[in-house]
């Protein structure tokens, strides 16, 4: 196994008039490829700014942050918008599907940013349709969709590009636990399927289950470090 993620002493201050919030504060992490690492801790602990900082939608105060053999930390906006388009997929509690879209339009977006052609990203987005279990809804637009139907329009449209790591905020906030089940399966089977890293914020502890690492965060430092159940191949079969 290789590292995909290495953060070495990553600070992220917040100046709030006199006083100073140092939301990331000291965190030095390695996560091998093929993780499935959760993010846990109590609300303003610091997990949306460390998730923000891994992406490359936020830039540290202090140390460095290398994703795969890149420096992310050191790229230029442009750079980084770039290296986010190819190499990073991204999941949200509240899906961010664009509303006047189709599910197959929604998907092949990421695509068109790459550059791909027009008959291979409508190729390559319902592939990732079909694979999330929605074949027949690839001319739905999201307010056609259930809530786990826009989500898994979500993870299709994260995993298209083929991500070398997927970051989730919440993912399952707000789905139910059969859902969360069902997205969980289809997240950490597509991650598997082809060794890419997963890294998910979250509150639920169904969502532990599947992890190989849970990464528990206080006051904007890791607090500990558990082994995580990662039953994902026993629920498969189940
Ligand atoms: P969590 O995701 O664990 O709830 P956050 O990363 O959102 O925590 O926030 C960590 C701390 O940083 C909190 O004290 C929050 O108030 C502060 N914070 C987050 N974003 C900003 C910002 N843009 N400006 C000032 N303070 C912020």
């Amino acid at each position: 196994m290789s590292a995909i993620i290495t953060l070495d002493n990553v600070y992220r201050g917040y100046r709030m008039g006199q006083e100073k919030i140092l939301a990331v504060n000291g965190i030095s992490l390695t996560v091998e490829e093929g993780e499935i690492c959760c993010l846990q801790g109590p609300s303003g602990s610091g997990k949306s700014t460390l998730l923000h900082l891994l992406a490359g939608l936020d830039k540290p105060s202090k140390g460095s942050i290398i994703i795969g053999k890149t420096r992310i930390d050191a790229l230029s906006e442009n750079q980084l918008a770039l290296f986010r388009q190819r190499y990073i997929g991204f999941i949200f509690q509240s899906y961010y599907l664009i509303p006047t879209l189709t599910a197959l339009e929604n998907v092949a977006m990421p695509l068109t940013f790459c550059g791909v052609p027009r008959s291979k990203r409508i190729k390559k987005a319902k592939e990732l349709l079909e694979a999330v279990g929605l074949k027949d809804r690839m001319k739905h637009r999201p307010s056609q969709m259930s809530g786990g139907q826009q989500q898994r329009v979500s993870i299709a449209r994260a995993f298209v590009n083929n991500p070398k790591v997927v970051f989730a905020d919440e993912p399952t906030g707000n789905l139910d636990t059969h859902t969360t089940y069902e997205m969980m399966d289809l997240m950490t089977n597509m991650a598997k399927a082809s060794k890419q890293t997963l890294m998910i914020v979250t509150h639920d502890n169904e969502i532990a289950d599947y992890a190989t690492r849970i990464i528990r965060i206080r006051d904007g430092k890791i607090e500990k470090i558990e082994n995580g159940r990662d039953l994902s191949h026993e629920k498969l079969e189940a």
